[in-house]
C-alpha cells in the first residue's frame, strides 16, 4: 500500500510516497530556512504563506519522483499536531481535500509520533523501547508500548532542548537553525572550556525531567562565572568553537542524565531517537558508547522534519483499518497524553 505523506508542521514543506510503511518511493522536503533565517528563527506569517504556495509543486514532485498519479495513492497522511496552526492548516486542508476528491481514507498524523517512527521507516525494533523525542520544541523521554502508545516519563520544565540551541545560536550569531552550526563549531573547540551547571531535578515527579532556562542564561549571560583556565592559568580562548562545545556537551549530558536514570529504572535497553537534535553528533557518539544499550537514530535526512514519517505511521494506522474523519482539525498543542506533552 502507497501512502502520501505530507508535513507542514513548521518551516519544512514535505511530502513523500512510502510503501508498506517501510519502502521511501519518494522523500521532497522543501525548507524555508533562508527564508527565515534572517530573522534568527521562524516567523510564522512567513511559514503558512509560503506552505500555501509550494504544498501543491511539493506534493507533485513526491508524487512524480516515486513514479505515480494520485490514484496510485492509497491513503492519505498529513500532521494535524502540534506545531504552528497556520502552517499546518495548509497541508492538513491539502491533504484532506487530495483524499476526498479520489476518494482515499485520509489519516491525520501526530508530529512527535511520527518523528518517533522516522528510524523504524529503515529498522524493525520490539516493543516496549524508550523513546527519546528531541527537536525544536520538545524533549520528551518516553515509554513506547506501541507506535501510537506513548507514555511520557520526562519533558522539559521550560525550554526544548533544540530551542536552547537555537537560541544560543541567535544570540552568538552562530546561524540558524542553531543545532547545526553549534554542532560543527563544537567539533572545533574545548568542550571543558566553561564549566556549566546542570540543573538540580532528581526527585519525584521530575526524576526524568530535563530544564535548559539555566544553563541558557548561563551560556548567554554569565559566561565569564563559568570560564576555566588552562595548564598556564591563562583563561581559555572566548572563542565561538569553545562555547559552542562547551554549551553542547552540558545539553546533552542534561538529557543523558535523565535517559541514563529511565533506562536503569525501568530495566529497557533498547532507545529509539527521533527529532532535529537526534541528528547531534555528541549525542550520538555518547549512546554509541553504551554497549549495553541498543540506540536507534534516523539517518540524518530523517531526523528533521519530513513527510516519510508521516507516510510511514500513516500506514500503520492504515493497516489496523483506522481512518480519520473529515472534521479533524489541526491543534497547535497536544492534550491526549498522561503526563504534560508538549
Ligand atoms: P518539533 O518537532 O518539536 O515540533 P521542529 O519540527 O521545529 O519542532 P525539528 O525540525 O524536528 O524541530 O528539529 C529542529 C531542531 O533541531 C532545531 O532546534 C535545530 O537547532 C535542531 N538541530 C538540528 N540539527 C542539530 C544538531 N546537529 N545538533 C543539535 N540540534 C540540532
Ligand atoms: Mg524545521
Ligand atoms: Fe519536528
Amino acid at each position: 500500500m502507497k501512502v502520501l505523506g505530507i508535513e507542514s508542521s513548521c518551516d519544512e514543506c514535505a511530502a513523500a510516497v512510502v510503501e508498506d510503511g517501510k519502502i521511501i518511493r519518494s522523500n521532497v522536503v522543501a525548507t524555508q530556512i533562508p527564508f527565515h533565517e534572517v530573522y534568527n528563527g521562524v516567523v510564522p506569517e512567513i511559514a503558512s504563506r509560503m506552505h500555501t504556495e509550494w504544498i501543491s509543486g511539493v506534493v507533485k514532485t513526491a508524487l512524480s519522483d516515486a513514479g505515480c498519479k494520485p490514484g496510485d495513492i492509497d491513503a492519505v497522511a498529513a500532521t494535524t499536531q502540534p506545531g504552528l496552526l497556520g502552517s499546518l492548516l495548509v497541508g492538513l486542508s491539502f491533504a484532506k481535500a487530495f483524499a476526498y476528491s479520489l476518494d482515499k481514507p485520509f489519516i491525520a498524523i501526530d508530529h512527535m509520533l511520527a518523528h518517533l517512527y522516522a528510524p523504524m521507516l529503515s529498522e524493525n525494533v520490539d516493543y516496549p523501547f524508550l523513546g527519546l523525542l528531541v527537536s525544536g520544541g520538545h524533549s520528551i523521554i518516553c515509554r513506547v508500548d506501541d507506535f501510537d502508545a506513548i507514555t511520557v516519563l520526562g519533558t522539559t520544565i521550560d525550554d526544548a532542548v533544540g530551542e536552547a540551541f537555537d537560541k544560543v545560536s541567535k544570540f552568538y550569531g552562530f546561524g540558524y537553525p542553531g543545532g547545526v552550526h553549534i554542532d560543527r563549531l563544537a567539533k572545533n573547540g574545548d568542550s571543558n572550556a566553561f564549566k556549566f551547571p546542570l540543573p538540580n531535578l532528581y526527585k519525584g515527579e521530575h526524576r526524568y525531567d530535563v530544564s535548559y532556562s539555566g544553563l541558557k542564561t548561563a551560556v548567554i549571560n554569565q559566561i565569564e562565572q563559568f570560564r576555566q583556565t588552562d595548564a598556564q592559568g591563562n583563561p581559555v580562548a572566548l572563542s565561538p568553537e569553545n562555547i559552542a562545545a562547551s554549551f553542547q556537551k552540558t545539553a546533552i549530558d542534561i538529557l543523558l542524565r535523565s535517559l541514563f536514570r529511565a533506562i536503569e529504572d525501568t530495566g529497557l535497553t533498547t532507545i529509539v531517537a527521533g527529532g532535529g537534535v537526534a541528528a547531534n553528533s555528541y549525542l550520538r557518539q555518547c549512546l554509541a558508547e553504551r554497549k549495553d544499550i541498543r540506540c536507534l537514530f534516523p539517518p540524518l535526512n530523517l531526523c528533521g522534519d519530513n513527510g516519510a514519517m508521516v507516510a510511514g505511521l500513516g500506514y500503520k494506522y492504515l493497516a489496523r483499518g483506522d481512518r480519520s474523519p473529515w472534521t479533524v482539525t489541526a491543534s497547535a498543542r497536544v492534550k491526549a497524553f498522561k503526563r504534560r506533552y508538549p
